[in-house]
């Protein structure tokens, strides 16, 4: 017998396999949504026909294939019908981050061509705000928990749950869809100028979905109690959502501005066993912990991305309170996990501080993707210290931004260039050591701000810390960190107990000049530290 080149189907990777496997498979499975009302329950059976409802809605309301529809919502169960209703009939999901500043939000809007906006009710004032500037809107549909459409200035607004109660429950979606046509954008902050777009096609989510279910990345099952608490226009909410709805994991969205006494208590009631965010929200989170006798012991993992986690936060969770810990990595154009830390077997029999030290880095590149750390030389050798820039690809990283004369920069020679700095060690466990743009470069050396941060935030009276590097008349920069005390060590600490509790763990040259502490430290739209903020706010200090 001849042996072709093609003797399995060509199967379309798409989003509608997804959703079809968890309504009918876990019809029973629960969906749990805090919202401005309260506690909304339903089970996956209800969300297949309202997110069918959605589809058919939207598509009376004249949404066709290649349509971008922008949602600008918080983690919610109405949101969450957006993430499939509107990609599985074939059009584009945008989720619009609501922190933007006005100006940004209207640019990524027109950028992206929005044809329909899909807003929560307390959310509207932001986009009445700027609905004068926005060209490509043909409609607005108001989500809110009433029927009634809120008094509003947008038009043609809609209410959500008037149009879902004409749509249709038995919408059926197209089998036939192109596994890599869009299913989804989402806008990634730039240094400086404005937003940048990527496009997530349906092959690279499914295939990115099946990722983060395998047991050496994230794990995610329908044993699963999940709780994205990084939000839904953040790079997905690391694609925890896809994931979810696929395996029919109970998921657990905590609504708007949610707080640490919501999450907390939503942990306790919701039983949760993995929940995801950024280290200032674990660092807000241990602070309620560490008030107050909360029962967190359903956690098996603590997932952690977007920045550097602190070593001795993930400590704390570990030791004190049993919480295993998971430091991933990832950026928006990657969809976005793409590092996970989790040790290997034999790496279990290592002493405690080995083993955290390897938790603290962001971990081994996840199955599917490929990646190399480029070095002045070539690529680097995995030995822990020689410093490069992070290279990736693979199916679920984009190769370009939409309509971006930027792409250029940024993807090349069939590879992304993260711009983020590392090292990998002999166990090809990476380490960031920095964003390229926040290195300290002082008299010809490089300054990890990073590891500056991690030691700081070891100190026992220190909540948060970052380290930036500001412009110096010898030295070019030199590190200046801004530091957030605990409450009960406010003003009990000063700048010279903090320079000399890093005196034995890094060379002199890299302790900070100057320690400014601060009542709070700026941060961006998702919850990172703003250190473009900082650079600005202390760029005399050595003037
Ligand atoms: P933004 O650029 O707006 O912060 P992203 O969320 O896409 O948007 O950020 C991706 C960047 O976040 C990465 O390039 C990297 O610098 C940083 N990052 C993500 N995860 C980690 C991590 N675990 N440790 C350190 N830095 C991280």
């Amino acid at each position: 017998m001849k042996v072709g080149i093609k003797h399995m189907m060509d199967f379309p990777l798409t989003l509608r396999s997804m959703l079809e496997r968890g309504e009918k498979l876990f019809p029973k499975k629960e969906i749990v949504s805090r919202t401005l009302s309260g506690i909304h329950r339903y089970t996956y059976a209800d969300y297949g026909q309202r997110t069918r409802r959605l589809s058919s809605a939207l598509q009376t309301l004249g949404v066709k294939s290649g349509d971008r529809v922008g949602t600008f919502a918080w983690n919610n169960h109405r949101h969450l019908e957006a993430y499939f209703a509107v990609p599985c009939m074939g059009a584009v999901l945008h989720t619009v981050n609501i922190r933007l500043s006005a100006e940004h939000i209207s640019y990524i809007i027109n950028h992206a061509g929005d044809k329909v906006l899909l807003v929560d009710e307390d959310l509207v004032p932001l986009i009445e705000n700027v609905k004068d500037q926005l060209g490509s809107v043909k409609a607005y549909i108001v989500m809110s928990d009433q029927k009634e459409l809120p008094p509003t200035s947008l038009s043609p607004a809609y209410s959500y749950e008037e149009l879902l109660q004409q749509g249709d429950p038995l919408y059926a979606y197209p089998e036939d869809l192109d596994e890599n046509s869009p299913m989804g954008m989402c806008y990634t902050s730039a240094t400086t100028g404005n937003p940048k777009g990527v496009v997530y096609s349906h092959r690279g989510i499914f295939l990115h979905s099946l990722c983060i279910g395998l047991a050496d990345t994230l794990g995610l099952s329908e044993r699963d109690s999940c709780l994205p608490v990084v939000p839904m226009f953040h790079a997905n909410a690391w694609g925890l959502p896809f994931g979810a709805v696929w395996y029919g994991t109970k998921l657990v969205l905590p609504g708007p501005g949610p707080t640490p006494e919501v999450l907390l208590g939503l942990i306790e009631q919701e039983k949760v066993t993995l929940a995801a965010g950024v280290p200032t929200v674990w660092l807000a989170l241990l602070k309620s912990m560490e008030a107050g006798d909360r029962d967190t012991s359903s956690i098996r993992a603590a997932v952690c991305g977007g920045a550097a986690a602190p070593r001795d936060m993930i400590k704390t969770f570990e030791t004190k309170y049993n919480i295993p810990f998971l430091h991933a990595y990832g950026m928006t154009e990657t969809a976005p996990v793409a590092l996970v830390s989790r040790l290997k077997s034999y790496q279990e029999a290592w002493d405690t501080d080995e083993i955290l030290d390897v938790r603290a880095k962001q971990g081994l590149l996840v199955p599917g993707l490929e990646m190399k750390v480029m070095g002045e030389k070539g690529e680097v050798q995995w030995d822990g210290q020689e410093m490069g820039e992070l290279l990736l690809r693979g199916p679920w990283i984009a190769d370009s931004y939409y309509n971006d004369e930027r792409s250029q920069t940024t993807f090349s020679d069939g590879w992304l260039h993260t711009g983020d700095v590392a090292t990998v060690d002999g166990e090809g466990f990476v380490k960031l050591v920095d964003r390229m743009k926040d290195l300290i470069k002082s008299g010809g050396e490089w300054i990890s701000s990073v590891d500056l941060e991690n030691a700081l935030m070891a100190h026992p009276a220190v909540f948060e810390a970052s380290v930036i590097g500001v412009p110096h008349p010898t030295w070019q920069e030199r590190p200046v960190a801004c530091v957030v005390l605990k409450e009960a060590h406010a003003g009990k600490v000063g700048e010279q107990d903090l320079r000399d509790f890093l005196a034995d763990k890094f060379a002199k040259w890299w302790i900070p000049d100057r320690v400014v502490f601060m009542d709070k430290i700026p941060k961006t739209s998702v919850g990172k530290f703003l250190k473009r903020a900082m650079r600005e706010m202390l760029k005399d200090t050595f003037a």
